[in-house]
């Protein structure tokens, strides 16, 4: 049986541009976060009570139950590191002058975690998971209703307890 040959062909390119415009939407739950980021600039969540979860960013649905979400919460703006990543490098392999990190904080109040920037951290080694960290949230007229309203979080000082 004579085996097919597999020419060695040379790909053609063609260079051009697609014009694309889209529209993201946030979505109902979406919508119910970022008018009170923006407007009261509050951390709102939605919460279901038969799987005891709090979801922050407010959703519609249960991720669990499917159950529509309908109960809205707001979540303190302190929370806890869950996780943690710092970049030294950029994306084209340089090294950056500050390093960024970035971190999975779940706020106080909600079962869920919101992925967002860690604020002036030049020192890798104060980061932890378990870090107690703060949501800073821009001033009102600088605020849009987008994600980047939160600044990003920054560590809370470990406040020195007092023996007994
Ligand atoms: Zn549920």
């Amino acid at each position: 049986m004579a085996r097919a040959r597999l020419r060695k062909t040379k790909t053609n390119k063609w260079r051009g541009e697609i014009p694309i415009a889209s529209l993201y939407t946030a979505g109902v739950g979406g919508q119910i976060f970022f008018k009170a980021l923006k407007e009261r600039g509050e951390l709102v969540g939605t919460r279901c009570g038969p799987c005891n979860q709090v979801y922050v960013p407010a959703r519609c649905f249960c991720e669990r139950c499917f159950g529509e979400l309908t109960e809205e919460i707001k979540v303190e703006p302190e929370g806890t590191v869950k996780s943690f990543s710092i970049s030294y490098m950029d994306h084209q392999n340089r090294r950056l002058k500050r390093p960024l990190a970035s971190a999975l904080v779940q706020l106080d109040g909600a079962t869920t975690v919101l992925l967002h920037r860690l604020l002036d951290v030049k020192d890798a080694s104060r980061v932890a998971i378990g870090s107690r960290v703060e949501a800073v949230i821009k001033p009102k007229a600088k605020r849009t209703g987008s994600i980047l309203d939160i600044e990003g979080f920054r560590l809370i000082a470990k406040k020195i307890g007092v023996s007994r």
